[in-house]
């Protein structure tokens, strides 16, 4: 398995998981031109992509599929409860398949989608499988529940959202009440904090490497996230590096993890 993130955040976001032969992205929010580029970085073309699969129809997540998808003929797969939404915002003739809650593969690689709590219809966290490899995405979303931590276990490489510093986000004079209120409440996008107690949790089970994803760049930074979530895991006796690894993905293309 390849796997590696190559945009995260309000942006665009972009996911490149291989599994053998077979090539799929989770969501596209970028722009033809630049995903064609970014693939390209990895040594691949986007003829070769056999799917995308999309976490929920918002803007940054869903930007580039209406072109990559209608010029390469790539299907595009979506909860069920997602569709109707995804199709509002689609308006080239694409190939869309809805899924249900139960696993499916395509190709070699094993898929289980789960629900997140977010301010849409249904987003879609993604488990993802080859043989006894499991990896992780899940951004967007405002809480994590027992269920969700759970869904997690025997992960190895997590993609979890740690989208913003509380105090930044509360004391930023650009951003109305209203926005605050959406993006702290349950609906919303998880912080720094809750993010690194989910980790502290994973890593009970079996989780080797987190991917901080999804920051806001208004109220964080790379250093910000790293640093709340370590400080957070070292004063429980956690030392990033020997009990986890923890990494940072930004609106360039990130670390390629092989497993
Ligand atoms: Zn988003
Ligand atoms: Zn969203």
């Amino acid at each position: 398995m390849r796997v590696c993130n190559l945009s995260s955040g309000s942006d665009g976001n972009l996911t490149y998981i291989e599994c053998g032969e077979t090539k799929v992205l989770i969501d596209d929010g970028l722009s033809l031109k630049e995903t064609t580029k970014r693939l390209c970085l990895l040594g691949v073309s986007p003829v070769e992509i056999n799917a995308v699969l999309v976490t929920h129809e918002h803007t940054d997540h869903i930007k580039g599929i209406d072109n990559l998808c209608s010029k390469y003929n790539i299907p595009v797969y979506v909860h069920k409860d997602g569709l109707i939404s995804l199709k509002s915002k689609i308006t080239k003739n694409i190939k869309i398949i809805p899924f249900d809650d139960f696993d499916f593969e395509i190709g070699n690689l094993g898929v289980q989608s789960f629900a997140i709590p977010h301010d849409v219809e249904r987003c879609s966290g993604y488990n993802l499988y080859e043989n006894n490899k499991k990896i992780s995405i899940l951004t967007d979303l405002g809480h994590t529940t027992t269920e969700i931590v759970n869904n997690l276990a025997g992960s190895t490489l997590v993609y979890l959202e740690a989208n913003h510093d509380v105090n930044l986000l509360m004391n930023n004079p650009k951003y109305p009440y209203s926005l605050k209120k959406r993006i702290l409440g349950n609906f919303g996008h998880l912080s720094n904090e809750s993010s690194a107690k989910v980790i502290y949790q994973l890593l009970q089970n079996g989780t080797k490497q987190i991917v901080l994803s999804h920051l806001s760049k208004e109220n964080n930074s790379p250093n910000t996230a790293y640093e709340q979530v370590v400080n957070y895991l070292q004063n429980r006796g956690v030392e990033e590096g020997v009990h986890i690894k923890i990494d940072v993905a930004t609106t360039n293309p990130g670390a390629i993890f092989k497993l």
